[in-house]
């Protein structure tokens, strides 16, 4: 018999590669956790057929203008739930009682502001979505020592770190932890040269060879960007300066990050490459429950191999350490120029080795001032965006 009480969740990002994971470890435990909330931007299929299957409290779709069309065909499948729109529903949504625990799982800066929602109203965090605290670190700590609840990793580096880490969260020094050690597998243009890199298309930038993601992040992962939004949110989420993070590129994405202690000794989290491993230690924490994971069969597995990466092909890598460095609101217009980059990338509209370039040129042109309030935070985010789009279009 179990006293465990229901988690009622919060999936922000349903429809997404993160959401898609959440909702199956959900589903192998009806008696722990219900989906109380599912939010999309903008495919309303994808979430109706969510929806079907997990019967939330509550849908919000963020483009408004499909609120009525998600009604219709929520009514017409027989699902019987509210219906909300817009930006600032999911926000609402968020910090209201429908829910106890959070997967923020939106991608970008878009997820900003239900991330502090759910860290000011006290829900358990379990956060996915890099971006805002690498825009806003300083922000959403505060806001979670207001709100009282906890945040766990679900970025998987992030959450490994976090296992090997000892509990209560004392200091580093406190901990006697030398140093964090973040994984990269690399992406999949590991080994090439700049000129290799030259012409490389969206298709093949988002041909990961050990995870399958959203497009946004794969093309962060294939230009290293990824690895750096990471050591910005190591460096908040466990207190870690740069200088104590160090990136390992390891090709297999079996060992998900390490942490070395003063006397030598080094833990590491190794487990399959598959999220829902991440994401059900952060749901059940600090219980264990099945994730529907494969074991990991070590004596079956490539020799895991170790590298340092190479800065000088993957720059993105190099301006993050530089945005960090920099502090204050660096991160954020790091991460807005980076979003556009990637989006004109994606679109076709500018060269992979670029992207490295429009970032570094919106850090030049906006230098760092410090974080004062997510009103100001966003006005820089803008800024940076205005920026690159204006050197995008000169450059055409
Ligand atoms: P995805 O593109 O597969 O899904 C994104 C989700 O966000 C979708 O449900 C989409 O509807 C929603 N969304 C997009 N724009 C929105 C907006 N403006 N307003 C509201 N909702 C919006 O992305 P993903 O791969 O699941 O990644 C989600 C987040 O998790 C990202 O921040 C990513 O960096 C992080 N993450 C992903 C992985 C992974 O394996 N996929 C691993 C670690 C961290
Ligand atoms: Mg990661």
């Amino acid at each position: 018999m179990s006293t465990m009480a229901l988690r009622k969740v919060a999936v922000l990002g349903a429809t997404g590669s993160i959401g898609g994971s959440t909702l199956d470890v959900i589903a192998r435990h009806p008696e722990r956790f219900r989906a109380t909330v599912l939010t999309a931007h903008s495919n309303v299929s994808a979430l109706v057929e969510r929806c079907l299957q997990h019967r939330p409290a509550l849908a919000v779709i963020a483009d408004a203008s499909l609120e009525g069309e998600l009604a219709r065909r929520l009514a017409a499948a027989g699902v019987r739930c509210d219906v909300a729109s817009g930006h600032d529903a999911i926000t609402e949504a968020v910090s209201g009682t429908l829910c106890d625990t959070v997967v923020a799982a939106i991608v970008g800066a878009a997820g900003l502001d239900s991330t502090l929602a759910a860290a000011r109203t006290g829900k358990r965090l379990l956060l996915a979505n890099k971006e805002s605290i690498v825009m806003a670190g300083p922000l959403l700590l505060e806001a979670l020592a207001t709100g009282g609840g906890e945040l766990i990793p679900v970025d998987s580096e992030h959450n490994a770190i976090f296992q090997c880490l000892p509990g209560g969260r004392p200091s580093l020094d406190a901990s006697g932890v030398r140093r964090l050690i973040l994984t990269a597998s690399g992406g999949p243009f590991r080994g090439r040269s700049r000129a290799e890199l030259a012409a490389v298309t969206p298709e093949q930038a988002c041909k990961h060879p050990n995870w399958v993601m959203g497009r946004k992040i794969s093309v962060d992962s294939a230009t290293l960007m990824n690895k750096g939004l990471e050591v910005i949110e190591a460096h908040h989420l466990f207190g870690a300066p740069a200088e104590r993070i160090e990136v390992l590129v390891h090709p297999q994405s079996l060992v998900h990050s390490l942490v070395e202690y003063v006397d030598g000794s080094v833990l590491a989290q190794l487990g399959n490459p598959d999220m829902r491993t991440a994401i059900a230690h952060a749901l059940a924490w600090p219980d264990r429950i099945d994730a529907g994971v494969a074991p990991l069969d070590l004596a079956a597995s490539a020799p895991l191999a170790f590298q340092a990466p190479d800065l000088a092909t993957f720059r993105c890598l190099a301006l993050a350490f530089q945005a960090l460095r920099a502090g204050g609101d660096a991160p954020a217009i790091l991460n807005a120029a980076n979003e556009v980059a990637v989006e004109a990338f994606l679109a076709g509209g500018l060269p992979f080795l670029s992207i490295a370039d429009l970032v570094e040129s919106v850090l030049t042109e906006l230098p760092a001032q410090p974080v004062v309030d997510v009103q100001t935070l966003n006005e820089r985010d803008r800024s940076a965006r205005d920026a690159a789009r204006r050197i995008l279009r000169n450059a055409c």
